[in-house]
């Protein structure tokens, strides 16, 4: 049940979450690079849920640019190097998004895992949580500053790292389906799921790494459409958006 406030207004469930964007959330469909219009949709749900009070951390991916196994496979780049460099294009995606979400009023700072003094801030735990506290969005970029994981796994990890209520991970789909909806119209979206289920049956929704560290840790995923206004929002209000991993 949603909890209702003095006024009657609905309060949030969620106190402070974390938000995974992938790259391509922030780029046309099907291209490379970033897309003004993308990043500002985006920036309108992130400060629609500030708006409630509630603190945001982004963990932004960076496959809009590069994908470390990808450009390894097709390059003949060490792995690791390309991996580094995927964890540079997510740095990129931060400081678009810090731009947009300030330019609409929404005090906003990057943190990064890997030192880059001149753009941004590097990670610090407890300065991270300084600046959820004071209503900034904390956009946390670089992934884990470590080759051979995805953005995801980073996103567990903040999660778990900043003692967020939920982890709230942004698809092209509505949610977690029986089979791809894009390619078989009788595929179901399933509104809720374990930990279990998805880590066993190998559904793809997130990495393995980062479903396991969110069931050791009790941190619920929704798994839902940043494309349609008001989703994050009435997910953090407890209304049933999209696919609610927990248990
Ligand atoms: N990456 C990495 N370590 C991390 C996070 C990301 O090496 O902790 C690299 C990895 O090569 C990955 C790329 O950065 O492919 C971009 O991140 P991701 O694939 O998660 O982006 P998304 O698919 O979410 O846009």
């Amino acid at each position: 049940m949603t909890k209702k406030t003095q006024n009657d207004s609905v309060a949030p469930r969620y106190q402070r979450v974390v938000l995974k964007i992938s790259g391509e959330g922030l780029g046309k469909p099907g291209n490379c690079g970033i897309d003004g219009e993308a990043i500002r949709r985006i920036a309108m749900e992130v400060i629609s849920v500030r708006e409630l009070g509630v603190e945001v951390a982004v963990v932004v991916g960076g496959g809009n640019f590069i994908r470390g196994s990808t450009v390894a496979s097709e390059s003949g780049i060490q792995e690791a190097t390309a991996h580094y460099m995927g964890m540079l294009a997510t740095v990129i995606n931060a400081l678009a998004l810090q731009d947009v979400l300030e330019e609409l009023g929404q005090p906003t700072r990057v943190q990064s895992s890997i030192a880059i003094h001149s753009a941004c801030e590097n990670f610090i735990r407890r300065r991270c949580i300084r600046h959820l506290e004071k209503g900034r969005v904390v956009i946390l970029a670089a992934g884990t500053g470590r080759p051979f994981v995805t953005t995801d796994t980073a996103a567990a990890l903040a999660a778990v790292e900043i003692n967020a209520d939920m982890l709230l991970k942004a698809t092209k789909v509505d949610g977690v389906y029986t089979a791809d909806p894009v390619k078989d119209k009788d595929a179901k979206l399933l509104a809720s799921l374990s930990y279990n289920d998805v880590i066993d049956e190998r559904l793809g929704v997130m990495d393995v790494s980062a479903v396991d560290m969110c069931q050791r840790n009790g941190v619920p995923i929704a798994v839902l459409n940043l494309m349609k206004p008001g989703n994050m929002k009435d997910a953090i209000l407890g209304q049933d958006v999209g696919t609610m991993i927990n248990d």
